[in-house]
């Protein structure tokens, strides 16, 4: 049985809730010194699908990419099972946006059958319903939102989709007090100040917020000047597992390939 302490949002690396799991303090109950296997945190790109377009995206998700055939839902669950059996403590489903994988739900579901402490989905919040919120709390789910703005239009000039915030922020407002959450304002939106932004969510409710700058990685090649790619905290017990069947370093080093999936889950 393997323990999880989460961060604060103070603690948490450059890359904030992308890496959240990464950086928590997975600890064994049995003392620091109790064997862990090589991976503690995965990252799983279920898709590049998103019903955004955001300036910055480092996936470059748009609405008309579709999902990838080459990681099958049965390939998924292998992956799943692997990571498990190689006693990989925390997991975070991430994309495009994750909630739009048509077995988003079926993939949640057989993680929690599994022994992970932790499963995280990195979502933009639109897709939260009553229903889906309910699915996320019964299984345990712990969130991380991207917001861009407290203002709607300059939040929707971010994500070049009218409306977003909208959206966005009604599935926040459903889901604040029934899930684990936490919001990460990333600055991209040049007309409006992050601290007013994270004053709004405290006044809906939302107590663990962190603020992150853009990574030149993807489209936010296009909007992000003199950031590293990385938080530097790389090779600390991190892959991400991509829609392509490629495994990563990290979900911000692309061009790097470790291996792919099949190889990754028989060596
Ligand atoms: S919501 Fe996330 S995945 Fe979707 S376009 Fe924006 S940054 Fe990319």
């Amino acid at each position: 049985m393997i323990g999880l302490v989460v961060p604060s949002a103070a603690e948490m690396g450059p890359c904030g809730p992308i890496r959240s799991a990464c950086d928590a303090k997975i600890v064994s109950p049995n003392g620091p010194d109790d064997e862990m296997g090589p991976v503690r945190f995965a990252w799983l790109e279920l898709t590049p699908h998103c019903n955004l377009r955001c300036l910055h995206c480092y996936a470059d998700s748009t609405p008309e990419r579709r999902a990838s055939t080459a990681m099958e839902v049965a390939d998924w669950k292998r992956t799943l099972r692997v990571l498990n059996e190689r006693r990989c403590a925390g997991i975070q489903f991430i994309g495009g946006e994750p909630m739009l994988h048509p077995a988003f739900e079926e993939l949640v579901s057989f993680s929690r059958s599994l022994a992970f402490a932790r499963i995280e989905v990195f979502t933009n919040g639109t897709a939260l319903t009553d229903n889906n919120i309910d699915f996320l709390s019964q299984h345990g789910v712990h969130l991380n939102v991207s917001v861009y703005s407290h203002d709607a239009a300059a939040h929707d000039h971010v994500t070049g989709v009218d409306g977003s915030w909208q959206r966005s922020m009604a599935g926040l407002q459903r889901a604040v007090g029934r899930l684990s959450m936490h919001c990460a304002v990333v600055a991209v939106a040049s007309n409006t100040e992050p601290s007013d932004t994270v004053e709004f969510l405290r006044g809906i409710g939302i107590s663990s917020i962190s603020v992150h700058q853009t990574r030149p990685v993807g489209r936010g090649i296009t909007v992000t000047r003199g950031e590293s790619k990385t938080c530097g905290q790389c090779n600390s017990g991190c892959i991400a597992i991509g829609y392509d069947g490629l495994v990563r370093p990290c979900v911000f080093r692309r061009e790097e390939i470790l291996a792919s999936v099949d190889d990754y889950l028989t060596g």
